[in-house]
């Protein structure tokens, strides 16, 4: 690494719809590679290609990153120097970087129509406009200058290709995979300017990482096939000394191992695949997101980086500080990291058990509107501390905590009516009353308190103990019953044992 240079690293998402994990991975990586360097980490969109262009991705990949705490240093909502930080507002230097190349040899201008590639590819099935077939179609390289100038003095339609050198081979060192190395008859003479004038991908990317400074390059090993072609143009344009550092990251797998994780594996599996919930704008179609299905931000950006790389050690959750701290390029694995859902679930129940219940109660807080609005934030946090151990999504506390904040409607009474008689209506009825004398309200006082009435009553421990577990939550299930007192409060909790009774009475009768 040159150490003179800024690190300088993008995230270069196209606004297509709603982000892949591996997506959410690939900035993470180059966010936690720029923060470890004191670096820059930029965010550029990249949406040349207008016909994929999806309303509101782009909000939606500012809200995924915000919502994992990755800061983008600049934006297209936090412009720096080097903006604008849309490709589709910097479309005016890319035409003269591609005129610049056909000028040098580097490039040829391009006039086959649709139909004339598309009867390219039906005589020859595997056609690659390249080396061995550029001599054979109609661009400034095989037909004679005037005819070239004619055709553009005329506006034909046109774009511009890349020569790709013929017999040579192209080298560049990865940060993760070492060196590579492409034979150049195997790489077609990729368009770099479309016939509307915009830049396909490849020029844009090589132009913007240039003019914005960028020193390190992370992103996806699907985009290993077109490094060739960046290469070759950072030379070309003459700017080979900067040309940044390359990393491919590995791929994210499906469970099973076999194959890249689509959405569809998601679909198929009943996990999601992106950050948050996308709504395809068109259909109107919801896909699920971890966001939404009771993930921490903190447990989905722990087990993003460790799909691919970890620390050296057993040590498997991190905080984001400690990701920055501890990240390392030697770290990360060369081979594709298989995707399971059961284990980024186990990160999110350590994560619930590893924040402050101040921290949790806020995540728990929106999830509460429907059932609860105005709900006190410590009792709140007191039923948390009892039943977040329960929890594996967050999504799961109404379903482990729900009867802290409503009284039973019904009662399990099966196993409890065949033996009830009129001793327990007396105990039950007399405890009511006591209770209202009683204090501390504390757990542990309750728990002798009622312990001793029940010796002090002659009947049995697992007599009585059950009972009043249903008549405080209405079944079998929940905390220790004694905590569960102490939070109810006093009045509930006598309350929630009067009714109780009169259910087992009238059940009884
Ligand atoms: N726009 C490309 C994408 O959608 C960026 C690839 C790159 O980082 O060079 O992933």
């Amino acid at each position: 690494m040159n150490e003179n240079r800024k690190v300088r690293v993008r995230f270069a998402p196209s606004p297509t719809g709603g982000l892949h994990l591996g997506g959410v991975r690939t900035a993470l990586f180059n966010y936690l590679f720029a923060k470890k360097n004191n670096g820059d980490f930029i965010l550029r969109v990249e949406d040349t290609d207008q016909s994929r262009f999806v309303e509101g991705a782009e909000e939606y990949i500012n809200n995924c990153l915000a919502w994992c705490g990755i800061h983008p240093d600049e934006s297209p909502s936090k412009p720096g120097e080097f903006g604008p930080y849309r490709q589709s507002e910097r479309k005016e230097s890319y035409r003269a970087y591609a005129e610049k190349l056909v000028d040098a040899g580097k490039a040829y201008y391009a006039f086959d129509l649709p139909e004339e590639l598309e009867e390219a590819r039906t005589k020859m099935p595997n056609f690659t406009y390249g080396h061995s077939t550029r001599m054979t179609m109609k661009n400034s390289l095989s037909l004679p200058e005037s005819e070239v100038r004619e055709l553009l003095d005329k506006g034909t339609p046109h774009v511009i290709r890349i020569k790709m050198p013929t017999d040579e081979t192209i080298q560049f060192e990865d940060m993760i995979r070492g060196s590579v190395v492409f034979d150049t008859n195997l790489v077609d003479d990729k368009v770099l300017l479309k016939a509307d004038n915009m830049p396909t991908y490849h020029l844009a990317v090589v132009v913007d990482d240039y003019q914005m400074k960028i020193s390190h390059i992370f992103r996806g090993e699907e985009w290993l096939p077109s490094a060739p072609v960046h290469i070759l143009l950072w030379e070309y344009l003459g700017w080979k000394n900067e040309m940044p550092e390359w990393a491919h990251l590995p791929l994210i797998l499906k469970p099973d191992g076999h194959g890249k994780l689509s959405k569809r594996d998601g679909d198929r599996l009943g996990f999601p695949v992106f950050a948050m919930d996308w709504k395809d704008p068109k259909s109107g179609d919801i896909t699920k997101g971890f966001r939404e299905l009771g993930f921490l931000p903190q447990a989905f950006v722990n087990m993003l980086a460790l799909l691919g790389w970890n620390d050296g050690t057993d040590q498997e959750l991190f905080s984001l500080a400690e990701l920055i701290e501890k990240f390392s390029l030697e770290r990360i694995n060369n081979s594709g990291a298989k995707f399971d859902f059961e284990k980024a679930k186990w990160y999110n129940h350590e994560w619930i058990q590893k924040l402050s219940i101040e921290e949790i109660a806020e995540y728990i807080r929106p999830l509460m509107a429907n059932h609860q609005p105005n709900i006190d934030a410590k009792y709140l946090e007191s039923v948390l501390a009892l039943t977040r151990e329960r929890l594996t999504l967050l999504t799961d506390f109404w379903s482990n905590a729900s009867f802290f904040f409503q009284e039973p409607t019904s009662y399990d009474l099966d196993t409890i009516l065949k033996r009830w008689n009129d001793e327990k209506t007396a105990f039950f009825t007399d405890i009511g009353e006591r209770l209202e004398a009683f204090e501390p309200w504390h757990s542990e006082e309750l728990e002798s308190f009622y312990k001793l009435a029940i010796q002090a009553s002659g009947m049995k421990m697992g007599e009585l103990m059950l009972p009043l577990r249903i008549m405080l939550v209405g079944g079998k299930f929940g905390p220790h019953v004694f905590d569960i007192a102490a939070t109810l409060g006093k009045a509930e909790t006598i309350s929630r044992i009067r009714k109780g009774l009169d259910a087992i009475i009238s059940e009884k009768a």
